[in-house]
């Protein structure tokens, strides 16, 4: 592990003011220690804000909610408004990692988490998004987990986060503060796909910090859960998921959320699947027309030997 310095944060003014400065920040830790200690990445400087007041979930007007950023996996899982106004957000965290994990980490790290791709993870590979340029052992590698939507030629590592696909359906919002002030950036824009660019994977500025995300009002009542296939029942990401929220009238849906996870570069958002289900009455065909319209949306590799 490279020497790093450590300064803790009280408030979110000093947090910005040191991330300014070229700090890390630094709250769960359980995906960032883990990268410090493999090498792949070396921050001199960590800033920890952990004990910021940034751990609240509240109702916003209209039937929202706001997620405080540093509110533990575990903590919003569990929380009566969530699961009461998006089981799908709840469902998501719950198949997430391990018990010891969610009650560790933070709803933003987790959104801001970094690919599992193994050849990330281990510094003797060539990796784009580790190294710019040097290349992506995976293209020849094992890559049966990589992405089949929104891949480049330089990379086609997935988002590994599950409570994304659920943020990305419900067309949630980040909320960030940093040396210029405070901006709500929509989710579908906060995680980057790789392009020429794999390195860069979230639209945030330097100092900037994430102090919230916001689930905007849906039309009620609403239904919404979250599937995820993987290779064993615990502890393991998806080989594929999907975030769904319906709103339905009359025994007719009239709002459909509909997002993919584990096969994206970034969590995927299905419009097709959404436009397949509204005005439609819910049966077993309709469920299997919608699916058939999933994938492949688009494919976006080009030049490639991606093996999907
Ligand atoms: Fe690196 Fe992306 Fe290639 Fe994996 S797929 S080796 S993360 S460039």
């Amino acid at each position: 592990m490279h020497p790093f310095s450590l300064v803790k944060a009280d408030s979110t003014g000093a947090a910005i003011e040191a991330g300014r400065r070229g700090g890390r920040f630094i709250a769960g830790g359980t995906t960032l220690v883990d990268l410090m200690r493999e090498t792949v990445e070396g921050p001199e400087r960590l800033v920890d804000i952990g004990g910021l007041p940034l751990r609240e979930i509240t109702a916003t007007p209209g039937g929202g909610l706001r997620i405080g950023a540093l509110t533990r996996m575990a903590e919003a899982a569990a929380n009566s408004r969530v699961r009461v106004m998006f089981p799908v957000v709840s469902q998501a965290l719950e198949l997430s990692a391990s018990a010891q994990l969610r009650n560790m980490a933070t709803i933003s790290g987790n959104i801001m988490q970094r690919t599992r791709c193994t050849y990330f993870r281990d510094v003797s590979a060539d990796c784009n998004k580790r190294r710019p340029g040097s290349g992506c052992a995976a293209r020849d590698g094992h890559n049966r987990m990589h992405a089949i939507l929104g891949a480049s030629e330089h990379c086609a590592a997935t988002h590994p986060s599950d409570v994304a696909v659920a943020f990305a359906a419900l067309e949630a919002r980040v909320r960030l503060l940093g040396p210029d002030g405070e901006r709500v950036v929509p989710f579908a824009g906060f995680l980057l796909e790789p392009g020429a660019t794999p390195d860069r994977e979230q639209a945030i500025r330097p100092g900037e910090l994430i102090t919230a995300v916001e689930i905007p009002p849906l039309p009620r009542p609403l239904r919404s859960g979250y599937l995820k296939v993987r290779d064993r029942q615990s502890y393991e990401f998806a080989l594929t998921s999907a975030a769904v929220a319906l709103h339905m009238r009359g025994g007719v849906i009239r709002t459909a959320k509909v997002a993919a996870g584990g096969v994206g570069t970034v969590p995927w958002r299905l419009p097709a699947v959404e436009r397949e289900l509204l005005g439609e009455r819910p049966s077993p065909e309709l469920w299997a027309r919608a699916a058939g319209r999933a994938a492949p949306v688009r494919w976006r590799t080009t030049g490639s030997r991606w093996s999907c």
